[in-house]
């Protein structure tokens, strides 16, 4: 497995809009274990394809928080099928806009269809901050990120602090 480079705001890659993975093989399981170890090592509970510059519709999270017990989950072209009229709200951060966190208001549960690891089509209802996070990655696969539901004021100090961080290693 291999550490990616995580690609950050305001880079243009991350409004790309991803596209759809023809076929779940050992290439992209390379590319899902090595997501999977980038997101441990930054840390992080999720990252999509398109932050380490593949912009294809796969996702990797892991909610455990917890290095001895890892819950790591794989969605691949991951659909949103339902969404609850009820909304949570979450103070949100995300490995492609370092240290900046904001509160963000989205459906509370969530229906989803997508392909797993081994490419067998699974559905799962999210509750709670499995919802948050999988709509929050699922954004990134349509060139959305959090600071995008901010007030441009907001927003660009945001992506100013992140050019800061970044310039200063
Ligand atoms: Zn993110």
């Amino acid at each position: 497995m291999a550490i990616l480079p995580i690609v950050t705001v305001p880079d243009p890659l991350l409004k790309t809009i991803s596209s759809p993975v023809e076929s779940v093989d050992d290439e992209l399981r390379k590319l899902m274990d090595d997501m999977l170890e980038t997101m441990y090592a930054a840390p992080g509970i999720g990252l999509a394809a398109v932050q380490v510059g593949r912009p294809i519709r796969v996702l990797v999270m892991d909610l455990s928080e917890d290095e001895d017990n890892p819950d790591p989950k794989y969605y691949v072209n991951p659909v949103l099928t339902w969404t609850s009229e009820d909304l949570a709200t979450y103070n949100e951060g995300c490995l492609s806009v370092p240290e900046q966190y904001a509160d963000i208001d989205r459906p509370a549960e969530c229906k989803i269809t997508f392909l797993d690891y081994y490419g067998n089509e699974q559905h799962i209802h999210a509750t709670g901050l499995f919802s948050t996070c999988i709509q929050h990655e699922m954004d990134h696969l349509n060139g959305i990120v959090f600071i995008d539901y901010l007030s441009s004021l907001k927003k660009s100090m945001a992506v100013r602090k992140v050019k800061k961080l970044v310039r200063e290693g």
